[in-house]
């Protein structure tokens, strides 16, 4: 039966040994779920076998009924699981049970701390798939064939879960994958009928292929000696099956006959993720079009939200056929961390992804899902919702640029730090924001930068401060391209206190316009000199609305791109034209008043100097010449000491 010549003793790839370490490491409290993991690869492996047989009838190769097998040994030890789905060749065995191919998976595995708990949370954002098995098993065998190859063609893989497998070519006249699990010691409880039915029903009653184990037979009521009667029944008749799950698609049942935990595990079989989803939406829909979706919010983000190459999309299924895994089309970008399932009347068996691309369908499908998703995350508790800003605001902060339509329903659901709440956390909404405004406020005002606490305590707040007009305080990366696209809410728009000249409406009083006209005019001299002096720094010098304690603030204009942005092209590496900043000045300030008093020219420069630097320096800016700011400080400082 075995050909020597065709054993190979492969190694895994590196990052399959350490995935193995820590899986068995980490999962000790959750043994079970092996059984789920793979029996979820089994009914993968059978929607695969059934979507190909709909352009080649001949593939199932007369055995059209698909089902999945779960069978135990006692004595011997061991678990396996059985199914006639799709089966792999060698190729695919060496691919796909001795590496992992998903992008990123090495940054994933740097980011483990060695803390199980921890990791064992990491883990399950990653997913943990066939190699579970070996948390229960110290060896595990995987009799294989593809569906349409033949006989000879079955591959037997063999592994300890340590550096290696081996792979060789066996016969195997029936089609698809048996795995079989030698249980480590201990783990024997594995291999009974009770344990095995228990843990399907808990995790896997969902799955709409049918999961058999032999009947249980009913306790022996005869005299005979139980060794003879266990003898007695093993040769007098072949086992029988009895199918232990519902085996119905669960989302073609009604709502209310599925239990929440049904929907949870219905989850993890989809997503492949070990936690339960926050929450979700699962609809009929039917008239011009007729499909039923079920939508799911994580709550964790997976590892590879940020890779570009990351799966996602939705599983899709035509009249309840499964046709493709990551179906991409039906949710924006932005949503891309949904999870869930769309079962379409309407689209051809035969949908290709080519097709799926430009369909009339599709893009309305889509909208509709779009909506779906964002009223569903609006609902969320909140205590919900703040965790699922922290893992998912910032892709849907990229939901703007995407999705004009739905700006305003986007932006409904942002979540910002601002003055009024005093920390970094982001938990101000911007319907907050408007039940906050003062009286005649008709603008939405937000200053971005690099940091919390640059954005905090910027210069340019002090004004609002004064006059306990809200701010909001954006600090994350995405938030100054965002705002690109983000110019008005419910009415309002949007000012960035940083950038040009500041329109305070009707928050500035008559008063204070006098004020300000004063003391503009007896600035007149100073802020010509301050000109002169920082020509090559400043476009202009202006007296401030601004400013309260500060002494003197930047200001770009209103069409330039912030410091935020400004750094992070130059980070990568762009070369940005130069423009120079406004200074706005606070002539109140005692700098200003000893600045104005100074005779000595030399000195006036020397502080001016300084006071730009230090403005440019409370913004979160860096210094063309910070050394030459050190002498001048240090020369200060000198002489107050001596
Ligand atoms: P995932 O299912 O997340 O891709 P796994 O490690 O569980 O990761 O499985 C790796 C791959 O091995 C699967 O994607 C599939 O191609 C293949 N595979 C696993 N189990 C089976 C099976 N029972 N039948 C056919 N292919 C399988």
């Amino acid at each position: 039966m075995t050909v020597d010549a065709n054993k190979e003793t492969l190694g895994f790839q590196a990052e399959v040994k350490q995935l193995l370490h820590l899986m068995i490491h980490s999962l000790y409290s959750n043994k079970e779920i092996f059984l789920r993991e793979l029996i979820s690869n089994a009914s993968d492996a059978a929607d695969k076998l059934r979507f190909l047989s709909l352009s080649n009838a001949d593939i199932m190769e007369g055995d059209g009924e698909l089902k999945i097998r779960i069978e135990y040994d006692e004595d011997k030890k061991t678990v396996s699981i059985t199914d006639n789905g799709i089966g792999m060749n060698r190729e695919d065995v060496i691919n796909h049970l001795g590496t992992i191919a998903k992008s990123g998976t090495s940054d994933f595995l740097k980011n483990l701390t060695g803390d199980q708990r921890k990791d064992s949370q990491l883990i399950g954002q990653f997913g943990v798939g066939f190699y579970s098995a070996f948390v229960v098993a110290d060896k595990v065998e995987v009799f294989t064939r593809k569906a349409g190859e033949s006989a000879e063609n079955g591959v037997h893989w063999t592994s300890e879960g340590e550096g290696e497998f081996t792979v060789e070519q066996v016969d195997r006249s029936q089609r698809g994958t048996t795995i079989v699990l030698h249980l480590r010691e201990g783990e024997e409880e594995f291999a009974d009928g009770w344990k095995l039915r228990s843990i399907v029903s808990k995790y896997s009653d969902h799955i709409s292929l049918p999961i058999e184990m032999v009947k249980n037979e009913p306790p022996a009521v005869s005299e005979e000696s139980e060794e003879e009667s266990k003898e007695d029944s093993k040769a007098d008749k072949a086992p029988e099956f009895e199918v232990v799950n519902k085996a119905t698609a669960l989302w073609t049942r009604s709502r209310n006959e599925i239990s929440d935990d049904e929907y949870k595990e219905f989850y993890k079989h989809i997503s492949h993720d070990f936690e339960d989803p926050i929450s979700w939406t699962h609809n009929r829909v039917e008239g011009k079009q007729e499909y039923t979706s079920l939508l799911y919010i994580p709550k964790r983000a997976p590892f590879d939200l940020y890779q570009r190459e990351a799966s996602r999309g939705l599983k899709l299924y035509v009249q309840r056929v499964f046709i493709m895994d990551d179906a991409e089309q039906f949710m924006p970008m932005y949503l891309r961390f949904m999870k869930g399932i769309l079962d379409s009347n309407d689209l051809p068996l035969n949908v290709s992804r080519e097709i799926l691309q430009s369909n009339k369908t599709v893009e309305s499908i889509k909208g509709a899902l779009t909506k779906r998703s964002l009223d569903m995350i609006k609902k969320l508790e909140p205590e919900e919702y703040k965790e699922f800003w922290k893992q998912f605001g910032q892709v849907l902060k990229e939901g703007p640029a995407e999705d004009y339509a739905n700006k305003e329903k986007i932006a409904g659901l942002f979540r910002f730090a601002s003055t009024n709440s005093g920390t970094s956390e982001q938990v101000v909404s911007l319907d907050d924001y408007l039940e906050r405004m003062k009286e005649g406020q008709d603008k939405i005002y937000y200053i971005s930068a690099e940091n919390y606490n640059a954005a905090a305590n910027s210069p340019h707040l002090e004004i609002f401060r004064k006059k306990g007009v809200e701010v909001l305080l954006m600090y994350d990366r995405i938030d100054e391209w965002m705002m690109g696209y983000l110019f008005d809410y419910k009415g309002k728009s949007f000012i960035n206190i940083a950038k040009g000249d500041l329109d305070l409406g009707a928050i500035e009083t008559e008063e204070d316009k006098k004020q300000q006209e004063e003391v503009e005019k007896s600035s007149e001299d100073l802020v010509k000199r301050l000109k002169e002096v920082l020509e090559a720094k400043v476009s202009e010098v202006k007296v401030s609305h601004r400013l309260t304690d500060s002494p003197a603030c930047l200001v770009v204009g209103a069409y330039d791109m912030g410091a935020q942005m400004r750094q992070i092209m130059e980070a990568a590496g762009q070369k940005m034209p130069d423009s120079k900043p406004t200074m706005e000045i606070n002539p109140t300030h005692p700098l200003m008043e000893r600045l104005n008093g100074e005779v000595q020219e030399d000195r006036f420069e020397e502080l001016a100097q300084i006071v730009f630097d230090q403005a440019a320096l409370s913004e979160g800016r860096s210094l063309d010449d910070p050394a030459a700011y050190v002498k001048r400080i240090n020369k200060l400082l000198m002489e107050t000491i001596g």
